[in-house]
C-alpha cells in the first residue's frame, strides 16, 4: 500500500517535470519562430536547461572556424568572466570533441572517473561533477557545438531528460540555420543593391559622354554648314547671270537643304541640352506663358487663318519657364502644322486639375491640353512619335526634323511630368502634359 501511494507520487512528479519541459520547449520554440536574436535565444536556452533538469551550469559551446576549439557562447551559472571568453578544446579527448564525433548524447555520471575524455579547466575550476552533452547541428556536415547541462554533485539525467535536449538541441539547430539564411540574404541584398547603383552610375556617365559627344558633334557640324549656305547666297545673290536656269535651279536646292540640316542641327542642339543642362523648377504662369507662344506663332497663326481658344484662368504649374516654352510651343507648332492641305486650324487649349494619393500631403497634378482639327494620328503610332526622328509622312507633306514631340516628351519628363496624346486618324488629336501644380 505505502510501496503504491510512493510509486504514484513518483509518477506524478516526473510527469510534472515532463510537462514543464514540454511547456519549456514550446515556449523556446515561440521565441525562435518570432526571430530572437540568437544571443537572446542562448540565453534562455540555457536558463532554460539549467532550470528544467534542476542542474546549476547550462551551457552552448560554438564550434570556431579552425574546428580546433569551441567558445562558450552562452551560459549560465558559471562564474563572471567565463561566458564569451572560454575557449575549449575540441579534439576527441575533451567531452566537447568527444560529444561532436558521437552521434548520441554523451552523459557523465562523475567527472572525476571518467575515461573517455579529460575534463576541461571551465568544468574542473566549477567543480562540476556530473553532466550530459549533445551536439547542435550546423550547415551540411559542420555542426554548430554543443549544448550542455552540468551539476556540482553526482545527478542522474533520465531518458525523458535526454529527449528534452534532444528537442531543445534541435530547435537551437533550426533557429540557427534560418538566421544565417536571413543573414545571408540580407547580405546578397546589399551587395545587390550596391552593384545596381554602381552599374546605374557607369551607364549614367556612358550616357553623358554620348550627349556631350554628339551635342560638341553637331555644335561644330554648324559653322561648315554656315560657309556653305554663305556661298550659297552670293552664288544666287553676285552670280545669277553666269549660271542657267539649271544651275540656278541646283544652287537653290542646295540652300534649301543646307537650310533644313541647320534646323535639324538646332532642333537635335536643343534636344541633347535638354538632358544636360539642369532643371530650376519654379511657379510658371501658363496663361502668360501661353500669351508669349502665340506671339512668336503670330505670323504661322495668320499665314494658316489659324482660330486659338485659351480656356481663361489656367491653373500655374511647377516647371522650367524656358522648357515648358518650348514644349508649348513645339505642341502649338504641330497642331498648326498637321492640318488637311485646304484646312483651317483650330487649337484649343484647356487644362485639368487632378489630385494623386501619393505620400502625404497629396500632390496636386494640372494636364495641359492642345487639341487640334487635323489629320489625326493612328493609335498604333501613338506611342512612337515621341521618339527622335520618328515621323509619320515625308517631308515634301508635312516638313519637320521628327524631333519636336521627342523634346516635348524629354522636357516633360524632366521636369517630373508626363505626356501623352489622344487620337484618331481624320479626327484631330488632343496631345497632353501633366505637371505638378504650382
Ligand atoms: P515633326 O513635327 O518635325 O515631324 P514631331 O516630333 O513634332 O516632328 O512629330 C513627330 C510626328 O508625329 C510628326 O511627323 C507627325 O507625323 C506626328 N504628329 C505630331 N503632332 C501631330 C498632330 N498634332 N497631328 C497629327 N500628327 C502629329
Amino acid at each position: 500500500m505505502v510501496a503504491d501511494v510512493t510509486e504514484q507520487e513518483a509518477a506524478e512528479v516526473a510527469l510534472t517535470h515532463q510537462l514543464r519541459q514540454q511547456a519549456g520547449v514550446a515556449q523556446l520554440s515561440q521565441s525562435a519562430l518570432l526571430g530572437l536574436p540568437l544571443a537572446a535565444l542562448f540565453d534562455q536556452t540555457t536558463q532554460l536547461v539549467a532550470e528544467s533538469l534542476g542542474v546549476e551550469y547550462g551551457k552552448i559551446l560554438e564550434l570556431l572556424p579552425s574546428d580546433q576549439s569551441l567558445l562558450l557562447v552562452a551560459g549560465v551559472g558559471w562564474q563572471s568572466g567565463w561566458v564569451g571568453q572560454a575557449i575549449v578544446s575540441g579534439d576527441r579527448h575533451s567531452q566537447a570533441g568527444y560529444t561532436l564525433l558521437s552521434q548520441q548524447p554523451v552523459i557523465v555520471q562523475d567527472l572525476r572517473t571518467e575515461t573517455r575524455f579529460q575534463s576541461s579547466p571551465l568544468l574542473t575550476q566549477h567543480g562540476v561533477v556530473s553532466g550530459i552533452s549533445l551536439l547542435i547541428a550546423g550547415k551540411g556536415d559542420r555542426p554548430f557545438g554543443v549544448l550542455g547541462a552540468y551539476s556540482r554533485q553526482r545527478h542522474s539525467f533520465t531518458p525523458d531528460d535526454v529527449n528534452f535536449l534532444q528537442a531543445i538541441a534541435n530547435l537551437l539547430a533550426a533557429a540557427i540555420e534560418r538566421k544565417r539564411t536571413e543573414q545571408a540574404l540580407y547580405q546578397l541584398n546589399l551587395t545587390l543593391e550596391q552593384r545596381v547603383q554602381e552599374r546605374t552610375q557607369a551607364l549614367n556617365e556612358a550616357m553623358h559622354e554620348m550627349e556631350a559627344f554628339s551635342y560638341s558633334v553637331a555644335h561644330d557640324l554648324r559653322a561648315p554648314l554656315r560657309a556653305i549656305q554663305g556661298f550659297a547666297q552670293v552664288l544666287e545673290e553676285d552670280y545669277q547671270g553666269a549660271l542657267d536656269d539649271l544651275g540656278r535651279d541646283y544652287v537653290r536646292r542646295m540652300a534649301t537643304s543646307a537650310e533644313n540640316l541647320d534646323v535639324l542641327i538646332q532642333d537635335l542642339l536643343a534636344y541633347s541640352r535638354l538632358g544636360r543642362t539642369e532643371i530650376h523648377l519654379q511657379r510658371v504662369n501658363v496663361t502668360n506663358l501661353i500669351q508669349k507662344v502665340l506671339a512668336d506663332l503670330a505670323p504661322l497663326l495668320q499665314a494658316n487663318q489659324a482660330s486659338v481658344e485659351i480656356a481663361p484662368n489656367l491653373p500655374s504649374v511647377c516647371a522650367q519657364r524656358s522648357v515648358l516654352r518650348q514644349v508649348l510651343s513645339n505642341l502649338m507648332g504641330n497642331a498648326l502644322k498637321f492640318v488637311p492641305p485646304s484646312g483651317r486650324p483650330c487649337i484649343r487649349v484647356w487644362a485639368d486639375t487632378s489630385t494623386v494619393a501619393t505620400a502625404p500631403p497629396p500632390a496636386q497634378r494640372v494636364r495641359l491640353w492642345v487639341e487640334d482639327n487635323g489629320i489625326g494620328i493612328a493609335p498604333r503610332h501613338q506611342k512612337r512619335i515621341f521618339k527622335p526622328f520618328e515621323r509619320l509622312h515625308g517631308v515634301e507633306t508635312y516638313p519637320g526634323t521628327g524631333i519636336g514631340l521627342a523634346i516635348v516628351k524629354r522636357g516633360v519628363e524632366r521636369m517630373g511630368g508626363q505626356v501623352g496624346v489622344e487620337s484618331a486618324v481624320s479626327q484631330g488629336s488632343r496631345f497632353w502634359i501633366e505637371l505638378a501644380k504650382a
